[in-house]
């Protein structure tokens, strides 16, 4: 089952909670049979038993998808329950509480809220003409204390069940935050941050970077001739490659530092706090694990290499011109063979097309 409450969409969560909802009202109602066989008032509590089989009924129905009969057993059973309970002994018995948790359930489980309005106006009627039975007698009293036990009883059963319902409203609404939220910053092939997210998080390290003069290293990397291991291996093991590599990078990276997929087959690591002796070591740590990993486990003759370019924030320059330097170092590594890390201090004459080429 999804946990994220993406995939499953509300109206799945909904029908889900249904089901734990008959449940939960057919307890109550083996409760009530005992509760009022003990108080002498026995239409009741064989109405509890009816009850208690709509619920089960409605239960299974819900397993089987056949919401709609599951539904239109709720519904009777509660409006029945209501009405008898009222008639048969009073509306200081409080059964016409339960018809106030069909007002979040009817927005939550109608697609149009027009129509879940109507239907509440419809249910606030229904509340209302109920509501007129005070001015009867009961059909079946039951002693003062018997009927202020109900009474808090039911009070009791709707306090919970709100209670609950809105817990599973609030962790429905959670997870499909937090689903949402990684699916907007996680690369889905390779669960690594994402571009956009790589962005935000770089330029908010800068900026505390540069509060505190601190320093801050980008590695830039590619893979070496990936268009030919596509083009003799396979794209799906191409797609398994990228998540090799990805697992390796982060695992050749320290604590601190974070990488993202920054476009096909490139990967952009941030290490803050990193001379340019730490970054160049780090970028060989990445390079040497990676081109010594043991490809054949996926089922390549041939080893998988990675061209590092590392640069420097510089203060006062931006993201997307210190990710432009770690390219050009990267350019002028292709250009010397691959397989190798070039840190863009140590270059004079860049080429000048390379520095916007993937930024
Ligand atoms: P170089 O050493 O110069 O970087 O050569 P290259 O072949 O790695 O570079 P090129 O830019 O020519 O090709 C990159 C290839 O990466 C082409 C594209 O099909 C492949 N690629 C990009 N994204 C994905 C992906 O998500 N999965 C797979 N399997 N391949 C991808
Ligand atoms: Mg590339
Ligand atoms: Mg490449």
């Amino acid at each position: 089952m999804d946990t994220t409450g993406v995939k499953d969409g509300p109206q799945s969560q909904f029908w889900l909670m249904c089901r734990r909802c008959c449940i939960m009202a057919g307890s109550v109602d083996v409760a009530f049979f005992f509760i009022f066989h003990y108080l002498g008032s026995p239409i009741l509590a064989w109405v509890n038993v009816v009850s208690v089989a709509m619920y089960a009924i409605a239960y299974h129905a819900l397993k089987r998808r056949r919401n709609r009969l599951a539904l239109a057993l709720i519904w009777l059973e509660v409006l029945a329950h209501t009405v008898l309970g009222t008639v048969l002994i009073g509306w200081g018995s409080g059964f016409h509480y339960y018809l106030l948790m069909f007002i979040p359930a009817l927005f939550a489980g109608n697609r149009s809220v027009r129509t879940a309005g109507v239907s509440v106006l419809c249910l606030w009627l229904f509340y209302a003409a109920l509501s007129i039975t005070t001015h009867f007698d009961p059909i079946q009293p039951i002693s003062d204390g018997a009927l202020t036990g109900v009474h808090l009883f039911n009070l009791a059963v709707l306090f919970l069940m709100t209670s609950y319902l809105s817990v599973y409203y609030m962790n429905m609404v959670k997870r499909a935050h937090q689903g949402l939220r990684c699916m907007a910053t996680t690369d889905p092939l390779t669960q690594l941050f994402n571009r956009r997210h790589m962005m935000e998080m770089a330029a908010h390290d800068i900026s505390i970077h540069d509060q505190h003069s601190r320093l801050l290293a980008f590695l830039l990397m590619d893979v070496d001739h990936f268009k030919q291991l596509n083009d003799r291996f396979g794209h799906n093991l191409g797609d398994r490659v990228l998540c090799k590599i990805s697992e390796i990078i982060q695992s050749a990276l320290r604590e601190d530092d974070y990488v993202g997929r920054w476009g096909g087959e490139e990967f952009l690591a941030v290490l803050p706090d990193s001379d340019s002796h730490q970054a160049a070591m780090i970028a060989e740590r990445v390079r040497a694990a990676v081109a010594e990993h043991d490809w054949g486990q996926l089922g390549l003759n041939t080893a998988v290499t990675l061209s590092i370019g590392v640069s420097h924030y510089l203060p006062g320059e931006s993201f997307t011109e210190s990710v432009a330097r770690a390219d050009t170092a990267l350019y002028v590594s292709k250009a010397s063979g691959r397989n190798r890390v070039e840190a863009a201090d140590s270059i004079r004459n860049a080429p000048v097309d390379a520095v916007s080429s993937s930024v």
